[in-house]
């Protein structure tokens, strides 16, 4: 998926966050346990306790020092399209934009509702949220009580390439926004609560609300490269590939319950999934690719 080669950035909707205080990148840290989070307030990206990959657990950072929110902000503010074709954090930004361009059109024309914007904190360490204190360790998350998507950007290579085994694609960086701001969408219909009254299993309401963010992230991919960007110009997103496609799908099933569990050495347990199998991932994505319909989405009312 490539950005236009020029054009500004509106980077208003996206702050550096994290008290990451260590002066550099470190490692991110995965381990068991989701620290302070109220985990029913929040929607993680991986499910299965990603302690089975076998990392350690990390100390956070914690400490009352801004530095990565302050090298995070000062990044962001000199964010412009052509840089989100190669830069990670500006990569972010450009797709909460486009994303905004979507759903601005879609949401009104398919469910007659107006699209109100999350915010995005982009951070590292330890940050504090409304659903809790949450660490780098958790992955990117969606906190539904302030409504805003925390993304650590060292997730990306560290833990989804590098562990995980997903390709390295910009793609699938912004397949991941994109299913953060699908709870965004399903906390305006009211459906993200499902997954806190049935939270395991293949056919349990929180894996279904998984895949609904999955789909709702393939609808905002079938539209990126022909709805208008801001006042009315070209899209911001002038091309995307086959290519793209499939890492995006190898992604997403490299995030599924089953291959997380077998990829730590553990045992295929699907009463423990929350998040739904690599098939049903994939599944999921490619029905909202396809048609691009709000309805089509609709994983409670489907066999899965
Ligand atoms: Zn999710």
């Amino acid at each position: 998926m490539t950005f236009r080669q020029s054009g500004s950035l509106d980077t208003s909707g996206v702050s550096g966050g994290g008290r990451g205080g260590r002066g550099g990148r470190r490692g991110i840290a995965v381990g068991g346990g989701v620290g302070g989070l109220a985990v029913v307030l929040v929607a993680l990206f991986l499910g299965v306790d990603p302690s089975l990959l076998g990392l350690e657990q990390g100390d956070g950072g914690r400490g009352p020092t801004s530095d990565s929110a302050q090298r995070f902000q000062s990044h962001i503010d000199q964010c412009d399209l052509r840089q989100a074709n190669t830069d990670t954090v500006c990569r972010i930004v450009a797709t909460t934009e486009s994303l905004e361009d979507v759903w601005s059109s879609e949401l009104p024309a398919q469910a007659g509702m107006r699209w109100v914007q999350p915010h995005t904190t982009v951070f590292t360490g330890d940050v504090d949220t409304a659903c809790g204190a949450a660490s780098s360790a958790v992955g990117p998350f969606y906190c539904p009580a302030d409504q805003d998507v925390y993304i650590d950007p060292a997730f990306f290579d560290e833990v989804l390439v590098g562990r995980l085994g997903a390709p390295p694609s910009g793609a699938a960086q912004m397949y991941v926004v994109a299913h953060e701001f699908g709870h965004h969408l399903q906390t305006m219909l009211g459906d993200i609560r499902r997954s806190q009254q049935d939270p395991r299993g293949p056919s349990s309401a929180a894996v279904r609300v998984e895949l609904q963010a999955d789909c709702y992230a393939g609808l905002w991919a079938h539209y990126a490269t022909s709805t208008p960007g801001p006042g009315g110009g070209d899209p911001l997103l002038e091309s995307l590939t086959d290519e793209d496609v499939d890492e995006i799908v190898r992604t997403a099933e490299v995030i599924g319950d089953d291959h997380i569990q077998s990829s730590g050495g553990a045992r295929v347990d699907p009463g423990s999934w929350t998040h739904g199998s690599s098939q049903m991932r994939r599944q999921w994505f490619l029905t909202g690719y396809d048609q691009g319909s709000i309805r089509a989405c609709d994983t409670f009312g489907a066999r899965v």
